[in-house]
């Protein structure tokens, strides 16, 4: 697995007609750590069936074999609305990357939290920047966070052959079918959620129990804490991500479709 990037050849139009999954493999993706159409089919069906095996494990467990399965290709993106995977992650592996995207929005608290969690566990952290070209793009445009996330993930990314994030099933419909463990094509790279099936509670219970510092803008109402100009605290009775991009119908900030 050398990085290089792959074209996958578009399925033949008199072949038999594939099933929704099987389908999705023969599009037309860009890979960057597989080199031909069986590895990428052979490493989809190791992920679906660690994905399976994975659907009631320990958090820890899953990173563990994230961490023995990529090495050091592996990496963690942290908003650090909370440290609770960044505990469960560094327990694993101590040296393990973890990628903090500031987007140059923040709030200065959320900055404040990322130091405070930085010394308490010697993290290996990388700090991204915006892309070159971000203060065209308003905030709250789709371009705004192309800019000032996904590209800069994906150049912090680079090399590497999986990533883990705190996704959560219960943060959104869209994310309600998240697998534990796919190979996601549109980053071309293996990606683990070991939080998938975790609710809030479970979050703020292990948080408790770890004597994880919370981050200080979650006991005046944010829930769910991204940029500053498009997060607002959550009143009673809203969702915890009803905060974010709460003028708009956005709900996702390109990361994780
Ligand atoms: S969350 Fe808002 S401010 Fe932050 S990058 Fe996305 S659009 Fe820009």
């Amino acid at each position: 697995m050398d990085g290089t990037w792959t074209a996958v050849r578009e399925a033949g139009p008199d072949g038999p007609t594939p099933s929704p999954l099987e389908a999705s493999r023969e599009r037309v993706v860009k890979v960057s750590i597989v080199a031909s159409k069986s590895e990428l089919t052979q490493l989809c069906e190791e992920m679906e069936e660690q994905a399976s095996a994975f659907e009631s494990a320990p958090a820890g467990l899953i990173v563990a074999w994230a961490a023995e399965r990529f090495g050091p290709k592996l990496a963690m993106a942290a908003s650090f609305q909370d440290a609770v995977l960044i505990d469960i992650a560094v327990n694993v592996d101590p040296t393990i990357e973890v990628v903090f995207l500031d987007t140059g929005s923040h709030f200065p608290e959320t900055l404040e939290y990322v130091e405070t969690i930085r010394a308490r566990y010697d993290l290996n952290l990388t700090v991204t920047k915006p892309a070159p070209g971000a203060e065209q793009w308003p905030c709250g445009t789709a371009q705004c966070c192309e800019f000032r996330k996904v590209r800069p993930l994906k150049q912090a990314l680079a090399g590497k052959e999986a990533w883990v994030t705190g996704l959560k099933r219960v943060d959104a419909p869209t994310r309600r079918d998240a697998p534990i463990v796919s190979y996601d094509e549109n980053w071309g790279m293996v990606k683990v959620n070991p939080l998938a099936t975790w609710t809030e509670q479970d979050v703020a219970g292990y948080g408790a129990d770890h004597g994880i510092p919370q981050h200080p803008l979650l006991s005046r109402g944010y829930l769910s804490i991204g940029c500053a100009p498009t997060t607002r605290p959550v009143q009673i009775g809203e969702g915890p991500r009803s905060g974010r991009w709460s003028d708009s119908d956005k709900v996702e900030c390109g990361l994780h479709v």
